[in-house]
């Protein structure tokens, strides 16, 4: 299982983050939570294919959560895209969609299939298949918003297949009902009992999608034991006034939800675009709930790294990263994708006491002391660089947006 974030900002985008999505890739297949308006470029971006939506999860009618889906369906349209799609959203997602395309004069060529929610359930599960099922849950926002939890099921335990040979098992049938559960009486009488061959079964994984909400017991629900919560953190704890006010999340209570729930991975977006440094965020977070990350968008998260690392692959660069990553380059090395992809997250890790920083860089030369001091103060590529910068100010506005909204 992959998470890509495709937007991390909150109802105002900002020069470099988008509106809601968050994107799931499982087994070639690709599942949306949330579709903002910029939902099916930042797909390209990222290097998924729109073809493979097998469903979009909608959490509740705020215009930057659905205001992509209009467009994507219709490019998917004049893709010629014939296989079916499930919409899970709350109750009016068909009557939107289906006055959308009706206003348009078009007739789709490939069949929606709506799961609609009402706003009187506990819990529903809005999709089962075979290998996963999705459970979405009621929040507590300003309006009626869903929260969703992506479980993949139990897969069988492996067959040792060695053992099973030694012990005299021969025909693909008798395999197949050792791995049933089923235990197999051979030619001479023995008995080949499946719990000697086949090991316990291994959990699925599973991902919890929660924004717009301000802490509720049915976020701690959705997220219990999962790989990976993403959960809102549209504001810092300095303005849990406003979250309370406007049925938002602080980064405070995103950790609480993630401490209450024991989730593997706590990852924090929605940010309101009044912080352009969301790292303000992710420390407060993570003095509550230490395995947490921020949402950047694009940079893929995996639940099973090894396997994972190489399946997708981004076509295009946040500008902002590459710059990043070129300035930190006193040698004049080129940029390196691997080292970027390694990025922020780790390094920011790594912080050091305030002292044994201090001598580190004063055993650094005087030219190279020089000159890394007068680099930006985003240059989180470089962790020896952190120590001689100034405290971090973070900068309340910019010029580029209406922070009265969020
Ligand atoms: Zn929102």
């Amino acid at each position: 299982m992959i998470i890509v974030p495709l937007g991390v900002a909150s109802a105002t985008p900002t020069a470099t983050r988008h509106l809601p999505s968050v994107a799931l890739w499982r087994e070639g297949d690709v599942h949306l939570f949330d579709c903002g308006e910029n939902t099916q470029m930042r797909m390209l971006q990222a290097g998924l294919k729109r073809s493979k939506i097998t469903n979009i999860f909608i959490s509740h009618f705020d215009i930057d959560h659905y205001s992509g889906l209009m467009g994507l369906l219709s490019t998917l349209q004049l893709q010629r895209r014939e296989d079916p799609m499930s919409i899970i959203g709350p109750k009016g997602i068909k009557k939107y969609i289906d006055w959308n395309f009706k206003f348009a004069g078009i007739e789709l060529n490939y069949d929606l299939n709506f799961i609609e929610i009402k706003e009187d359930i506990e819990s529903q599960k809005v999709v089962d298949t075979d290998d996963y099922y999705v459970e979405a849950r009621p929040l507590n926002h300003s309006r009626f918003c869903v929260g969703y939890r992506f479980q993949e099921k139990d897969k069988p335990g492996k067959v040792d297949a060695q053992k099973a040979t030694n012990l005299g098992i021969t025909e693909d049938e008798q395999f197949k009902a050792l791995k049933a559960g089923e235990d197999v009486k051979l030619e001479d009488g023995t008995l080949v009992k499946s719990v000697d061959i086949v090991g316990h079964p291994r959990p699925g994984d599973s991902f919890a999608y929660v924004t717009d909400t301000k802490y509720c017991p049915n976020a701690v629900k959705l997220a219990m034991n999962t790989n990976i919560l993403y959960h809102e953190a549209t504001f810092s704890a300095s303005l849990s006034d406003k979250a309370e006010e406007t049925g938002h999340s602080t980064s405070v209570d995103a950790a609480r939800v993630a401490t209450e729930s024991q989730t593997k991975l706590l990852v924090i977006g929605h940010f309101s675009a009044r912080y352009t440094n969301p790292f303000i965020l992710l420390r407060e977070a993570r003095e509550n709930f230490f395995p947490a990350w921020l949402a950047t968008e694009m940079r893929p998260i995996y639940t099973n790294p090894s396997l994972e690392k190489d399946i997708i692959k981004q076509r295009v660069y946040m500008k902002e990263i590459d710059e990043k990553s070129d300035s930190s380059r006193s040698d004049g090395k080129t940029y390196d994708k691997k080292s970027s992809d390694r990025g922020g997250n780790k390094r920011f890790r790594k912080r050091r006491p305030q002292n044994s920083r201090k001598q580190n860089s004063r055993s650094d030369s005087g030219e190279r002391r020089t000159k890394r001091q007068e680099k930006p103060r985003y240059n989180n590529d470089d962790s020896e660089n952190r120590s001689s910068r100034p405290p971090k100010h973070i900068t309340p506005r910019t010029p580029f947006d209406n922070f009265d909204r969020f």
